[in-house]
């Protein structure tokens, strides 16, 4: 396999992405991180800043960006797994308000650092535009941003926009309003995680590729090369997790899928619009999302393949072209100026991980000193970043606002054993799809689909 071909991101590098040296053998630590995506490395980066002195190593099984860090649809966002009023329920609504700003902070302070560290990632904070096509979208769109006001969010944070508001930054065909939020910004994702990887060098952090850690245990990482011991050790391997031993049930590794058309000709993006690389959705169930590159191509992806037997991640299941397809086909029904036969010119995808609460998490078990953050569905790129300065508030013993934050050292259930965790998962895909497919021909709110998002807390 070649690293390049894992995403049309991983493929478009200046830098080859030749691995760094593996693990030398035995050595002592103070912090021991799984994983160079997102999650490991704002981690390293943020202990590194905070205590130059700590002897901080990330074990990689592949590269920095192996996994859906170098793969994703670059939306650095301010969203989070679990809904704003879900929050609520649970923790009240001044803690779930602060979780939400929170994540509206994280989105400045991923551009506060791409810009101190000079990391070159096409950042631009264009905000995303969420558009409704029919009349059940509308009505979604309008619910959202009722939501957003009962839980104390205003207009500078969500606005409903009408057909023409809506049209002036994305013209798509039949739209008849949306929602836009300036909490956003596009990102190159691979170019971002590989310039974390050598900020964190640069900050005396190791980083060992080619390193897979075969067990986590208090006080040790055991990989093939040697045993790196360290008081803390952190798990920050995602939709990869349930590979580790006793964590099979952790996380249900979900596949989201991606397609990248050609470089489009400006008379294209004057019929495209998204003039200020805002990201793009739609208030359909089965989560559709773009953006315009810098280099002016389409990147595009949504959910929909199939959740594997026994949670297994294999590169293979990073290619469904029955869902390629269906990705091309929504890209045509949006803009038919891309004509009949999209050029698409790039295929991939790669595994997100779900709590079975659909919670993301981030905490630190003091008895243990193992400490872990995931579970970001399909929002990671922001919330890995707080999830990186909460673990480093978190390790340095710091009490602060990051960790009071609800989801600190929150435990989500553990997935149901097989076959019961396959049942479920492509059930509940199947459930949204046929929503959809319902909707688009009744003109109505599908009630299953409705019932079923409440069933995931959402
Ligand atoms: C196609 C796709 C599109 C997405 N789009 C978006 C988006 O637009 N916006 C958004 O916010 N989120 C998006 N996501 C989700 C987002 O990419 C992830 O939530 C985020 O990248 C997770 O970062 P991470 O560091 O926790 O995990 P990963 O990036 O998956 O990193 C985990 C790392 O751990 C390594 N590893 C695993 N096991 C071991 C081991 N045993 N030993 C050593 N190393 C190991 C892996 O090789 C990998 O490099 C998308 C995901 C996918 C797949």
């Amino acid at each position: 396999m070649r690293y390049q071909d894992l995403s049309y991101w991983l493929s478009s590098l200046d830098a080859p992405l030749t691995p760094r040296p593996g693990l030398p053998g035995d050595t002592d630590a103070d912090v021991v991180i799984v994983g160079a995506g997102y999650t490991g490395l704002w981690t390293a980066y943020y202990l590194a800043a905070a205590d130059p002195s700590l002897r901080i190593v990330v074990l990689e099984k592949e590269i920095a960006g192996y996994g859906a860090s170098g793969r994703n649809g670059g939306w650095c966002s301010a969203l989070f797994p679990t809904s704003l009023p879900a929050l609520a329920r649970r923790h009240g609504r001044d803690r779930a308000l602060a979780m939400q700003r929170a994540m509206h902070e994280t989105v400045r302070e991923v551009g506060r650092v791409v810009e101190a560290e000079g990391i070159d990632c096409d950042w631009r904070a264009g905000g995303t535009v969420v558009l409704a096509r029919t009349d059940v979208q509308l009505g979604r769109a309008r619910a959202a941003v009722a939501e957003a006001r009962e839980h104390g969010l205003t207009d500078a944070d969500l606005v409903l926009l009408d057909a023409a508001e809506a049209a002036a930054r994305c013209p798509a065909e039949g739209v008849r309003g949306g929602t836009y939020t300036p909490h956003c910004a596009a990102v190159h994702p691979a170019k971002l995680v590989r310039g974390l990887a050598t900020a964190v060098e640069r900050r005396g952090v190791r980083v060992f590729e080619r390193t897979p850690v075969t067990a986590l245990r208090p006080g040790a990482a055991v990989t093939p090369a040697g045993v790196v011991r360290a008081p803390v050790v952190v798990r920050a391997t995602e939709g990869f997790t349930p590979a580790l031993p006793g964590q099979r049930r952790a996380v249900a590794p979900v596949y989201s899928l991606m397609v990248a058309t050609a470089p489009l000709p400006e008379s294209t993006w004057a019929e495209i619009g998204l003039a200020e690389r805002e990201t793009f959705s739609d208030y359909r169930h089965v989560i559709i999302y773009g953006q315009r590159t810098a280099d002016g191509r389409l990147a595009f992806g949504g959910r929909g393949a199939p959740y594997h037997y026994g949670s297994r991640v294999r590169p293979d299941f990073d290619r469904e072209p029955r869902v390629f397809a269906a990705l091309r086909r929504v890209l045509g029904e949006l803009f038919p100026v891309l004509g009949p036969e999209v050029p698409v010119t790039h295929t991939w995808g790669g595994p997100l991980g779900v709590a079975r609460d659909w919670a993301a998490s981030v905490g630190l078990d003091r008895s243990t000193g193992l400490a872990w953050a995931g579970g970001y569905v399909g929002d990671g790129v922001g919330t890995s970043n707080l999830a990186g300065r909460t673990l480093a508030d978190l390790i340095r013993g710091e009490q602060t606002d990051l960790t009071t934050l609800p989801w600190v050292n929150h435990r989500s259930p553990r997935w149901e054993p097989e076959p019961l965790r396959w049942l479920a998962v492509n059930a509940g895909l199947k459930v949204m799809f046929s929503a959809d497919e319902a909707e688009s021909r009744t003109g109505r709110p599908s009630r299953r689909a409705a019932a079923f998002s409440h069933l995931l807390g959402h």
